[in-house]
């Protein structure tokens, strides 16, 4: 079935509306006329160590508030497809390279049991179907439970994610582009430990890229 078919008939069940405020659209919406022009493009510079880009759809303030929320409820699926397409379009423009494979953050064990699903993988997967490139969430596992990062300052999330992942399939990204998901980028912390850890690897490159990156610390507003 081809994917304009299977939202149409998606759409029929669960009708289609903006994540970030309810209102109704067509089969093929992402976010509402409103919250779209109320949303802040990310405009910023983030430098991940060993990478070769990183890229963001958005600011993390109130304005993507409610999609991030909805995210993690457990009931996320509209939402990862309307942050993977704003963010599809940002990587279709910013990265020139041929990537060879998607793959993502794993998200934190408990929280992903109660939710059901990993809400990183949940938009790698879309993403995936955006850009017509496999993805493959079972490169990187979590081998330490850490306490979670929003909870600490920027020097202890610095410390807490050390050893914290394995890539578990290196054959899978030696000599490959990968292009690594979160859903926010607070202090990079995280996607600076795996990006190493990928190019440690073998990775030919590793570009990282995110729903929605914070403000410096000074201008958080969220
Ligand atoms: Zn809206």
């Amino acid at each position: 079935m081809d994917g304009k078919l299977k939202r149409a008939i998606l759409h029929y069940f669960f009708p289609n509306r903006c994540p970030e405020c309810g209102e109704l659209l067509d089969a093929e919406g992402y976010f509402c006329e409103t919250c779209t022009a109320d949303m802040n493009v990310y405009s910023g510079q983030t430098e991940i160590d060993g990478a070769a880009g990183f890229f963001a759809a958005f600011d993390y303030d109130e304005n993507v508030k409610n999609s991030i929320y909805l995210l993690k409820s457990g009931n996320g699926a509209m939402a990862a497809r309307a942050f993977s397409h704003y963010l599809a379009e940002v990587i279709r423009e910013g990265i020139p390279d041929v990537i060879d494979i998607i793959t993502s953050v794993p998200g934190h064990k408990r929280k992903v049991r109660i939710r059901g699903y990993d809400q990183t993988r949940l938009i790698a997967d879309a993403l995936s179907e955006e850009l017509g490139i496999p993805s493959d969430n079972k490169i990187i596992v979590k081998v330490k439970a850490i306490p979670e990062q929003k909870k600490l300052s920027a020097d202890d999330r610095k410390k807490n994610v050390i050893d914290a992942y394995k890539v578990v399939s290196p054959e899978k990204v030696k000599g490959r582009t990968i292009l690594l998901i979160d859903d926010i980028c607070t202090t990079g912390s995280t996607l600076n430990e795996i990006t190493s850890l990928l190019v440690r690897s073998g990775a030919e490159r590793v570009f990282c890229a995110v729903c929605c990156k914070t403000p410096p610390p000074e201008k958080s507003s969220v």
